[in-house]
């Protein structure tokens, strides 16, 4: 390597690495980003749904980014895309779909743990005598979590069973496309963890670290929660999109990056495969887990915990349906105990001002979960149309689907196990002894949420400048 500090290279073309090239690039260095296949993003893409020419370009991978995480409002104010922010359309419920009825998502709960025990007070999706046992979180001793264990252990532990199975695993399994009785607490929900130990219990704690949500409730108290929406739509959005769509992001930072740096088609298998590796003065590496393994395979933590790292393969299917759109919602979320395929249903069309839809509803169907590769290995048309029949069973829908796009992502999201967080900290560690001028970033290491990844690509590129 060269004394000169430089010329970077970065392994991996999706919002990690573009951001860790980005970084470099503002710096002054030269940067060369190499991407495996031959579309910038990775996870990130923005398709059209349907072979019209006017068919609306929608996002197949993630639609939504959240605000509260500073990383992604500053690379967007960064990128001049300030303008270009959207925010989903308010208030609209989301649902769960359980005992053959849809039931309004309760408000004052986060990650599905109320803020308080009144926040479940109407809901029937709880029994009473489940709404008792959660409420006893109150009163137990607080759990010792000095060793990771799974949310499940903890949930059902403090919660109960039923709280547990039939909304934090829908909503907290759900983003992660597993289920939270294999999922690490540490690494996966780290907010239920600080609730714990700061706090003593997982009620009081939330309520504590989220007293707006609380005081909102005040006055859901004596309503029922699907007429909360007005409350809701005075709080600030939680999360936002751009107007074309989260595949917008990686455009801009594209058209950021000089080009004769940017090298599509391009696997680097091999850290001897780099051009020009003598005047290379810090490396990146964002691919996913196991082509990170086969670059560093003579780090032994990289060989003992990335080689075979788990991973959830999600199977999507888009559809227009025309007419008048069967249910205003963001969405309705199939628990994993009600044996469904589909996951999650998210009405993109009167979820996000973007994607609104005169005549019709766009709706993306989303199935996959860790340890399931049922959907993976179904044809196409198939799983259109289990999808589709199975959100007929909470929605009748009125007419047959005009468009459908199929999006498979195999090795969607990486499955967080507990000691998860120590076994990167050995990786990064064995690699930095290693290979001082390389770092690794990413959804493995930096937490699943695009914030998480650009903050982890800039973090790793800045160490590197130094
Ligand atoms: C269906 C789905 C929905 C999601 N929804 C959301 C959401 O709404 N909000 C949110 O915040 N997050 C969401 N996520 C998560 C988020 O999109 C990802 O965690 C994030 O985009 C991962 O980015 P990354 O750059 O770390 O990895 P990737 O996007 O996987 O990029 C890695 C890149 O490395 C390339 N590569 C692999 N091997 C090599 C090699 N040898 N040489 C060169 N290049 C290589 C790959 O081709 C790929 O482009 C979602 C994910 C999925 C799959």
């Amino acid at each position: 390597m060269s004394d000169l500090g430089r010329r970077a290279v970065v392994i991996g073309g999706g919002i990690t690495g573009l951001s860790a090239a980005f970084e470099f690039h503002r710096a002054g260095w030269t940067v060369d980003v190499y991407e495996a296949s031959n579309r910038w993003g990775g996870k990130i893409l923005t398709s059209p749904v349907g072979d019209q020419p006017e068919a609306p370009v929608v996002d197949a991978g993630p639609d939504a980014v959240l605000m509260r995480a500073d990383a992604g409002r500053e690379l967007v104010d960064q990128l001049g895309l300030t303008d270009e922010m959207t925010h989903p359309i308010a208030p609209k419920p989301a649902y769960l779909f359980l005992d053959g009825r849809l039931h309004v998502l309760p408000s004052g709960t986060v990650l599905g743990v109320p803020v308080d025990p009144a926040a479940l007070d109407h809901t029937n999706l709880i029994s009473d005598a489940g709404k008792e046992r959660a409420a006893g979180d109150l009163t137990m001793p607080p759990t010792d979590l000095t060793e990771d264990v799974t949310i499940g252990t903890l949930c059902r532990e403090r919660l109960g069973d039923e709280l547990t199975d039939r909304l934090i695993d829908p909503l907290v399994g759900g983003i992660n496309a597993s289920n939270i009785d294999r999922l690490s607490l540490q690494a996966a929900a780290p907010l239920l963890a600080q609730a714990m130990t700061e706090h003593g219990s997982l009620i009081r704690g939330l309520g504590k670290m989220y007293p707006h949500i609380g005081a909102a409730l005040g006055g859901d108290r004596g309503d029922r929660t699907d007429n909360a929406g007005d409350r809701r739509a005075e709080r600030p959005p939680v999360f936002f999109s751009l107007e074309r769509g989260v595949g917008r992001l990686i455009e801009a930072l594209v058209d950021a990056l000089p080009a004769n740096g940017l090298h599509l088609g391009h696997p680097i298998d091999a850290l001897a495969g780099i051009p020009d590796p003598s005047t290379v003065d810090a490396i990146v590496v964002a691919t996913p887990a196991r082509a990170a393994a086969a670059l560093l395979g003579d780090v032994p933590a990289v060989v003992a915990h990335l080689v075979d790292f788990p991973y959830a393969t999600v199977s999507q299917a888009t559809v227009i349906i025309p007419g008048q759109p069967p249910l205003d919602a963001a969405g309705i979320l199939f628990p994993r105990v009600g044996g469904t395929m589909l996951t999650a249903s998210t009405w993109l069309s009167s979820k996000w001002p973007q994607y609104r839809f005169d005549d019709g509803a766009l709706i993306r169907l989303t199935s996959g979960r860790y340890g399931d590769e049922h959907t993976a290995n179904m044809s196409d048309d198939i799983l259109a149309a289990t999808l589709l029949d199975e959100l007929n069973r909470a929605v009748p829908l009125v007419a047959e689907p005009s468009a459908v796009r199929i999006q498979r992502w195999p090795s969607a999201l990486p499955h967080y196990e507990p000691g998860h967080l120590d076994r990167i900290a050995e990786v990064r560690e064995g690699v930095l002894r290693r290979h001082p001028r390389i770092r690794l970033a990413g959804a493995v290491y930096d937490g699943i949420g695009i914030p998480a990844c650009i903050a982890g690509g800039r973090q790793a590129a800045r160490e590197l400048l130094t």
